[in-house]
C-alpha cells in the first residue's frame, strides 16, 4: 500500500510543484506515493463553468458552490475510500510534525483547496471535511497550505528520505528545536566549527548537542517547554 494524495482544487495545473523536486519528486517516480490533481472546473454544468457565487446574507467576495464540490469529493473519494478528507482552512486544526507523522502512516489523503471567501457549510459537513491550518495567517487559496501540508507528509513516509529515516533529532520530534549544524570548511572567515563537533568522542558530542537544543528552545520558543494547558 502506498500513499496517495488527491488535491480537488481550481488551479491543478499548480501541483506537482515544488512536491515533485528532489526527494520527494523522486519517492513519487519510485512508487512510495503518487499526487493526483483534480480540477474542481470539470465537475460544472454550466456554460460559464462557475464553481461560485455570492454569499448569503450579504458580504463581499464569492463563496465556492457546495452542489459542484460535493461532485468533485464523491468521484474522487467513494464511500470505502479510507483516505481522510481534508479542507485547508485558517479555521482548522493547526498543522503539527505530530499529526504529520500520523498521515504519512496512513493510505493518503483527500485534501479541498478553498479559494476566495470559502467554502459552503453545508459540504464541509455532509462530506466531514477536516479542516487543517497551517498557520495563524489568512493565504488566497489552499494551494499553497496543501504542499505544505504535504511537503511535511510525504517526507515521513518511509523510504523517501532513504538513508535518513530517523527523524528523532529534528525539530519537533522531540518537543525541542534542532541544535545547530556544521560542515566543511574548518575553518569559516575565521570561525571554526566548535572543537567538540569534531572530538570524535560521541557521548561528549550527544551531550553537546542536547544541551544546545534547550537552549535554543528556551530562547526561541519556551512555549514547546512549557506544561501544555488541559
Ligand atoms: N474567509 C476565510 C479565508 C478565506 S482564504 C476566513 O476568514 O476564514 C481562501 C482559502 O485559502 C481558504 O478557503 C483556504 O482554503 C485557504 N487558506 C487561507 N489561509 C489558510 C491557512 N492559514 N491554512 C490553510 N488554508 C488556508
Amino acid at each position: 500500500m502506498s500513499f496517495n494524495a488527491s488535491v480537488i482544487t481550481l488551479f491543478p495545473e499548480l501541483f506537482p510543484g515544488p512536491l515533485g523536486a528532489s526527494v520527494l519528486g523522486r519517492g513519487m517516480t519510485d512508487g512510495l506515493w503518487s499526487l493526483n490533481a483534480i480540477g474542481l472546473r470539470d465537475f460544472t454544468t454550466d456554460r460559464h463553468r462557475t464553481v461560485d457565487d455570492t454569499p448569503s446574507g450579504g458580504g463581499a467576495g464569492m463563496v465556492l458552490k457546495p452542489d459542484i464540490l460535493a461532485r468533485a469529493i464523491d468521484m474522487v473519494s467513494p464511500p470505502h475510500d479510507e483516505r481522510p478528507r481534508l479542507l485547508m482552512s485558517p479555521r482548522g486544526k493547526p498543522l503539527t510534525q505530530q499529526w504529520a507523522r500520523q498521515l504519512a502512516l496512513g493510505p493518503g489523503a483527500v485534501i479541498v483547496c478553498g479559494r476566495f471567501e470559502g467554502i459552503d457549510q453545508r459540504v464541509i459537513d455532509a462530506r466531514g471535511l477536516e479542516e487543517m491550518s497551517i498557520g495563524d495567517y489568512v493565504l488566497a487559496g489552499g494551494e499553497v497550505a496543501a504542499m505544505v501540508l504535504l511537503e511535511a507528509v510525504v517526507r515521513l513516509i518511509p523510504g523517501v528520505l532513504g538513508g535518513q529515516d530517523s527523524h528523532a533529532d529534528e525539530s519537533f520530534e522531540n518537543g525541542l528545536l534542532e541544535y545547530p549544524q556544521y560542515t566543511r570548511p574548518q575553518s569559516f572567515e575565521g570561525i571554526e566549527i566548535p572543537a567538540v563537533l569534531t572530538s570524535g568522542d560521541h557521548g561528549k558530542i550527544a551531550r553537546w548537542r542536547a544541551e544546545q537544543s534547550q537552549a535554543l528552545t528556551a530562547m526561541r520558543r519556551p512555549d514547546l517547554l512549557a506544561p501544555r494547558k488541559p
